[in-house]
């Protein structure tokens, strides 16, 4: 496992490389993040993108997708793959948001994670991006193969790789760390074949040219 001292070198070459890190879903409020996010479940966020461009004309409040018939709605998102069971979670989660927060995102861990279909990784998704706040690691596909690669962690479940990382990166940094993460493993460090030779941060990777 790295240390504190050596994530650091990690977290600055990583901030150095993707400047820009964001989260590549579209929308205008918290509540609009908080759908994409459950859409984007086993889904590209590319293809999450083209399906709310229309569905955020049609529904827009929580109101709208939980009175919404749940046939329809299928059909709506029904590209992004798991449509069912995503129209199911999307429903009920929209019901209690509007039975218990008046049909407004909460902006606690404890609030959103009660909410259906709403784990930790999408709790942290809306929290970090849609509130400005630190609550914790997005831990992704992308994350939590970084940073086995990266030493950061000897974990295979997602909280628990977390909680690693919590330990070893700064609170103010956590949203942006996930970003930078996800970024470096779409464009650099691939599941099937990442690119070590021209990796601009292998000599900080235990991992460089053995996977
Ligand atoms: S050196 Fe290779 S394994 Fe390590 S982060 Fe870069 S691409 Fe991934």
């Amino acid at each position: 496992m790295k240390t504190t001292k050596e994530t650091r070198r990690i977290v600055a070459a990583l901030e150095e490389q993707h400047p820009g890190a964001d989260t590549e879903l579209h929308y205008r409020n918290p509540f609009e993040l908080l759908v994409a996010t459950i859409l984007s479940a086993q889904c590209t966020d590319k293809r999450v993108n083209v399906v709310t461009a229309g569905l955020f004309k049609k529904y827009r409040t929580a109101a709208d997708y939980a009175r919404a018939d749940p046939a329809e709605l299928e059909l709506d998102i029904k590209t992004t793959g798991f449509y069912r069971n995503k129209t199911k979670n999307i429903q009920s989660c929209c019901q209690k948001l509007v039975e218990r927060h008046g049909g407004v995102v909460p902006q606690t861990m404890e609030e959103l994670t009660h909410l259906d279909g709403v784990g930790r990784k999408t709790a942290n998704v809306v929290l970090g991006n849609a509130f400005g706040r630190n609550e914790g690691v997005v831990v992704d596909t992308h994350v939590a193969r970084l940073s086995a690669r990266l030493g950061l962690t000897s974990q295979n479940d997602p909280e628990k790789i977390e909680q690693d990382l919590m330990k070893l990166v700064p609170r103010e940094l956590w949203t942006l760390f996930s970003h930078w993460l996800i970024w470096h493993g779409r464009r650099r460090c691939s599941a099937r074949s990442p690119d070590c030779p021209h990796c601009e941060i292998r000599k900080l990777c235990p991992s460089a040219g053995k996977v």
